[in-house]
């Protein structure tokens, strides 16, 4: 197969016509070195990878960027507090190390420093948990410092009094209220754009990434790719395979067992708990290790979660909380709210698969969230579990064995070094232009903020929503956008409200069929 040439060739755009070309080169030549199956974060990090390698790579996944569980996460970028708890301290050194490379180098525009708060409520606490919390912040600390995580980017754990804790988190309940405990986490601005910007950061170095084709009858070394779109078929031929399709990984290669568990969130209004500016963290009650965090989002939303529910039988496209669910999540933040939230509160709720490895009994709770790349009996080379966080150490473990494996001629991996579209540094990002951008254009797009201006209009696309005309269509013209779907429910998040995508559909279409011709 031909690297990207023409037009694309070096760019980081990825639009209709350019998937178009890069099929019909593949129908061309069907060889290339590494056939990656599924386009979330380890796809789209795989992808990245192996092209930076300077290998030929084509991305195929069957429905959109980020269409799995990597758009349903709580978009935290974690510095592995929990596997500390359960005394895996290599694998949680592994998750600060990765969250320091994100947050300094791949893409810091995508992610802040977030407070995370436990009010010090006296009913809300066990005896000696808050000690016990206290504990493990201060370990967490000890993880940030031994990544080289500066102060500056990640405060160190400290107490506040209850006035600052009011001032973070205004809803909070003040009764008895003693000050809280805060730490320091990640957070994305979105979760969906960290996949967008690994996979244009891949198409830039030469991979093919190809939406709405699924992968059928793989082995260690071919595919039958299916267009959804024409309904064309072709066989590719590849090196080595990478099944990175996630809860369906099992479906690709009947070799890999999964056991999947339900993570459920709620969305609120943030005015509803006066525009907090930290988590909320609040121990869920008869457990020592599970917390309910209110989490402050894009788009004048909180995101209450989070469940973990043992999900057994068919995986879903798009699986759906539950009612008692929702309960549990209203009645555990409750507990510290002044004023309770009730189901009248509740704007949206979604719920994702987390592709945990099946090691027999036990609650899925107590299942590792390490990765593992395993091959099978035909030669699929499989990475799957581990977090968003992971990401990075995860593709270069599965580029590594199919190196390895295959022999493939790839240079070594560097993507630690590697800034994704958007970051400072990355060869296309430019200062913040001067005025009159939102904050929100520039938290969701970084350093090509510039070429969003350029796209389009920076009108709303409806009143109440800081998503601009310029964002959908570039949306459609730089990040891989088909349709109005991909742009409300992954490229910008408004879908996450029916009611909001209801408003902003016809706008939407608007855009769409400006730039489709439709
Ligand atoms: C509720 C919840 C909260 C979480 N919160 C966090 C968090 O805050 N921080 C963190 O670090 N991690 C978090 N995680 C973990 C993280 O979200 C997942 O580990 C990660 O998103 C998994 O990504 P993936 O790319 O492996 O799978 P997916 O995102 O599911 O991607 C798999 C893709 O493969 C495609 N596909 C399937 N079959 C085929 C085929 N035959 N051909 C082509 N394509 C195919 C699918 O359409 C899909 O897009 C959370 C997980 C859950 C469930």
């Amino acid at each position: 197969m031909t690297p990207t040439a023409g037009p694309y060739a070096g760019t980081a755009r990825l639009d209709a016509r350019r998937r178009a070309i890069e099929l019909d080169a593949l129908a061309d030549d069907p060889r290339v070195d590494l056939l990656v199956i599924g386009g979330g974060v380890t796809g789209a990090g795989v992808a990245l990878d192996a092209a930076a390698r300077g290998l030929r790579t084509v991305l195929v996944e069957a429905r959109d960027l980020a269409f799995g569980t990597s758009r349903w996460s709580s978009k935290l970028v974690h510095g592995g507090l929990r596997y500390l708890a359960s005394g895996r301290v290599k694998v949680a050194r592994e998750s600060a190390v990765e969250r320091d490379v994100l947050m300094t180098r791949t893409a810091p525009h995508l992610i802040r420093a977030l407070p995370q708060l436990v009010p010090l409520l006296p009913d809300l606490l066990r005896p000696g948990q808050a000690s016990l919390i206290r504990a493990g912040f201060h370990a967490g600390d000890a993880l940030r410092l031994s990544a080289g995580t500066p102060g500056a980017l990640l405060p160190r754990v400290r107490r506040i009094d209850a006035a600052r804790t009011r001032q973070l988190v205004p809803a909070v309940r003040t009764d008895g209220l003693r000050g809280a405990l805060v730490a320091h986490d990640g957070q994305l601005v979105d979760d969906a754009r960290l996949v967008v910007a690994l996979a244009r950061t891949a198409a830039q170095y030469g991979a093919s990434v190809l939406t709405r084709v699924r992968a059928q009858e793989v082995t260690g070394t071919s595919a039958r790719l299916v267009d959804a779109l024409s309904g064309q078929e072709l066989t590719v031929t590849a090196g080595a395979v990478v099944n990175a399709t996630g809860v369906w990984a099992g479906e690709v290669d009947t070799s890999i067992k999964l056991r999947p568990s339900r993570g459920t969130h709620l969305l609120v209004d943030a005015a509803r708990l006066g525009h907090p500016v930290a988590a909320l963290t609040v121990p869920v009650p008869g457990s020592t290790s599970r917390f309910v965090f209110a989490l402050p989002q894009q788009l004048g939303r909180v995101a209450i979660g989070l469940t973990d529910e043992d999900a057994p039988g068919p995986v879903p496209d798009e699986p759906q909380p539950t009612d008692a669910e929702l309960s549990f999540l209203l009645d555990t933040v409750n507990a510290a709210l002044a004023t309770a939230l009730t189901r009248a509160d509740v704007r949206g709720a979604y719920a994702g698969l987390r592709p945990l490895i099946d090691t027999g009994g036990g609650s899925t709770a107590d299942i590792s969230r390490e990765h593992a790349v395993l091959e099978s009996p035909s030669g699929v080379i499989t990475v799957v579990g581990g977090k968003l966080t992971t990401y990075r150490r995860m593709a270069e473990d599965a580029v590594d064995a199919a190196v390895r494996l295959h022999g493939l001629p790839a240079r070594a991996c560097w993507t630690a070094r590697l800034p994704l579209v958007g970051a400072p540094g990355h060869r296309d990002s430019r200062p913040a232009p001067a005025g009159g951008v939102p904050a929100s254009l520039l938290a969701r797009h970084g350093g090509a903020a510039h070429e969003v201006l350029a796209a389009g209009e920076l009108t709303p696309l409806v009143e109440g929503l800081d998503v601009t005309r310029a964002e959908v269509a570039y949306a459609l013209s730089h990040e891989g956008a088909l349709d109005a779907s991909d742009v409300l429910d992954r490229r910008t998040r408004i879908g996450l409200v029916a009611e909001d995508a209801e408003r902003a559909r016809q706008a939407v279409g608007e855009v769409v069929a400006g730039a489709t011709g439709g």
